[in-house]
C-alpha cells in the first residue's frame, strides 16, 4: 500500500524510484477523473504543480532528506497561497489572490510537497457539512449523495479517494476529525498553539488549528512534524520544542490508560456507531491498553459554549470584509444613498451566505452592551469548567476515547432547514478545541451500508505523540484504513 502513503510515496521519491512529476501527473489525472462527481475543489492548480514537481526532479540531491519530497498535497481553501486564489467558499473572497504564503504551506514546501490545489469548504470555515460552500458541497466518496463533512469537506473527500496522500485543514469545532470520521481517514487537529495560523483566514481565533489528513496514522505523524512549532508571526504559536513524532510509533500500547466517558457516549449515538466505537475499544484493550470510566460533568455544555464562543470571535474577524480591503465590492443598493454604509451593507449582504450571516448576527448579539455578561462571559466560564474536566481526566488516563461523531455521514440536504440539528453533531468534536487539547479521528470500521466510521482520541496538551502512539498501534491491529471507496481506483 505504499502507492497512497506519504512515507511510501516520499521514499520512492528519495530512492530515484518514481519522480516527483509521474506522482503529480497521476494525481492530477485522478483529480480530473473524480472532480466531476466530488466537487472537492474550489481552484486546481495543474501548471503550479508540475512547474513544481519538475524543479524537485531537475535537483534531486536537494531533496534527498525531504520527509514529504514529491507529495502532493491538497489545501484548504483558506490557507493562504502567495499568487492562487483562496476563497475560503466565500463570494466575498471570489477574486482574492493572497501575496503572501500561510506558514504552513511555505513549511510543507520546504519539506518537498507539491500543491495540487484548493479545496472546497464550508464559507469561513462556518458549518459540518460542506454545504455552506458559495461553490456548492463537496461529496463523499463513498456515497455520492452524502457529505463529505464539514467544514474540511473537500480535503477529506480528496484524501479518501486518493487524489493526494496529503490534504491539509483547519479546525475551529471538529473541521479535521469530523470529516476524516465520515470519509474513512486519519485526521490530527494539534494542541492550539503547536501549529501556526499565520496565513489561515481567521474564523474563531482562540478555537482555529491547521492539521492533517492522511491515508495512515504514520503519515499524520510525518505532516505535523513538518508543519509544528513557533512562528514568529503569529503570537499565538508555542516555543515548545516539536519532538520526533514518527519515533512515538512503537506499536505498543501496552499501559496506556484510556478514558471512557460512558455518560456522554450513551444517548443520541447511532447504534452501529457505538457498536464500532465498542469494538474499537475492545482491540485497545486486547493490546494491553487499560479502559478507565472518566467523567466529563460539562461536556453537555460544549455546544451552547463553543457556538457562543465562535460566532462572537467570527462577527470581529468577519468585520474586515468591508468591500474596501478584500476581493469584492458592490455599489450600494438602488435608492440607498451613494455613502460608505451603503456599500458596506451592500457588499456584505451579497458577499455573505446565510450561515455566516446568522453567525454574524449571533456573534454580534452576544457581545453587545447588556447581553455580553449574559453570553459571552458566561461561555468562557463554563468553557474553564470543560478545560478542568479534562485536567481532572488527564491525572488518571493519557487520553480519552470517544466515536468522533453520533451518526455516519448523512445526505446532502438532510439538515439543511434546520442548524440546530447540525450543530448537534459537533457533540464530541467541539469541546477539544475550546480545551485547547490535540484530537485524532482514525478509522474504526464501516455500516452495513458501507459508510466509514471514526473512533477519536483525545489528548493531554502537546500530547501528540501519545494519540499517535495509541491510534497507530490500532491501526496496525486492524485493515480498516486499507479499505477504499469505488472512486479511488477509476
Ligand atoms: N462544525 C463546526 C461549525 O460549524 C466546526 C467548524 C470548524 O471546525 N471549522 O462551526
Amino acid at each position: 500500500m505504499t502507492e497512497d502513503t506519504i512515507a511510501g510515496l516520499a521514499g520512492a521519491v528519495r530512492t530515484g524510484a518514481r519522480t516527483a512529476t509521474e506522482i503529480c501527473q497521476r494525481a492530477l489525472a485522478q483529480l480530473d477523473a473524480t472532480e466531476p462527481s466530488l466537487h472537492a475543489f474550489n481552484t486546481v492548480a495543474a501548471d503550479r504543480a508540475l512547474a513544481r514537481a519538475a524543479a524537485i526532479d531537475r535537483h534531486p540531491a536537494r531533496w534527498k532528506q525531504a520527509p514529504l519530497a514529491g507529495v502532493p498535497i491538497a489545501l484548504k481553501d483558506n490557507l493562504c497561497t502567495r499568487g492562487l486564489r483562496t476563497t475560503a467558499s466565500s463570494r466575498i473572497l471570489d477574486t482574492f489572490v493572497p501575496p503572501y504564503d500561510a506558514t504552513v504551506v511555505e513549511r510543507l514546501e520546504a519539506a518537498g510537497a507539491v500543491v495540487v490545489g484548493k479545496t472546497n469548504c464550508d464559507e469561513f470555515a462556518m458549518g459540518s457539512s460542506n454545504e455552506n460552500s458559495a461553490y456548492g458541497p463537496a461529496r463523499n466518496p463513498w456515497a455520492l449523495d452524502r457529505t463529505p463533512g464539514g467544514s474540511s469537506g473537500g480535503s477529506a473527500a480528496a484524501g479518501a479517494a486518493g487524489i493526494a496522500p496529503a490534504a491539509r485543514g483547519s479546525d475551529t469545532g471538529g473541521s479535521i476529525p469530523q470529516p476524516a470520521a465520515i470519509c474513512g481517514v486519519v485526521g490530527l487537529k494539534p494542541t492550539y498553539g503547536r501549529v501556526s495560523r499565520y496565513g489561515l483566514i481567521a474564523f474563531a481565533s482562540s478555537l482555529d488549528q491547521i492539521g492533517p489528513f492522511t491515508r495512515t496514522v504514520r503519515d499524520a505523524a510525518l505532516v505535523l512534524s513538518a508543519i509544528a512549532g513557533h512562528d514568529p508571526m503569529d503570537a499565538t504559536s508555542e516555543a515548545e520544542p516539536v519532538p520526533p513524532y514518527a519515533d512515538a510509533l512503537t506499536g505498543d500500547v501496552r499501559g496506556a490508560r484510556i478514558g471512557v466517558p460512558r455518560g456522554l457516549v450513551g444517548a443520541g449515538v447511532d447504534r452501529e456507531v457505538a457498536q464500532a466505537f465498542d469494538e474499537a475499544l475492545a482491540s485497545l484493550a486486547d493490546r494491553g491498553a487499560r479502559l478507565v470510566d472518566v467523567e466529563l460533568p460539562h461536556a453537555p455544555y460544549a455546544i451552547p459554549v463553543y457556538y457562543l464562543v465562535a460566532t462572537a470571535e467570527a462577527s470581529s474577524n468577519l468585520a474586515r470584509y468591508d468591500g474596501v480591503r478584500y476581493g469584492m465590492r458592490t455599489p450600494p443598493a438602488a435608492g440607498a444613498g451613494p455613502d460608505l454604509p451603503a456599500m458596506y451593507a451592500s457588499t456584505r449582504a451579497q458577499g455573505f451566505g446565510p450561515e455566516v450571516k446568522r453567525r454574524i448576527m449571533l456573534g454580534t448579539y452576544v457581545l453587545s452592551a447588556g447581553y455580553y455578561d449574559a453570553y459571552y462571559l458566561k461561555a468562557q466560564q463554563v468553557r474553564t469548567l470543560i478545560l478542568r474536566d479534562y485536567d481532572r481526566a488527564f491525572e488518571r488516563v493519557d487520553a480519552v476515547a470517544m466515536p468522533t461523531t453520533p451518526t455516519p455521514a448523512f445526505r446532502l440536504g438532510e439538515h439543511a432547514a434546520d442548524p440546530l440539528q447540525m450543530y448537534l453533531g459537533d457533540v464530541f468534536t467541539v469541546s477539544a478545541n475550546l480545551a485547547g487539547l490535540p484530537a485524532l479521528s482514525v478509522p474504526c470500521g464501516f455500516t452495513a451500508g458501507g459508510l466509514p466510521i471514526g473512533l477519536q482520541l483525545i489528548g493531554r496538551r502537546h500530547d501528540e505523540s501519545t494519540l499517535l502512539r495509541v491510534a497507530d498501534a490500532y491501526e496496525r491491529g486492524t485493515a480498516w484504513w486499507t479499505h477504499r471507496p469505488p472512486i479511488a481506483t477509476r
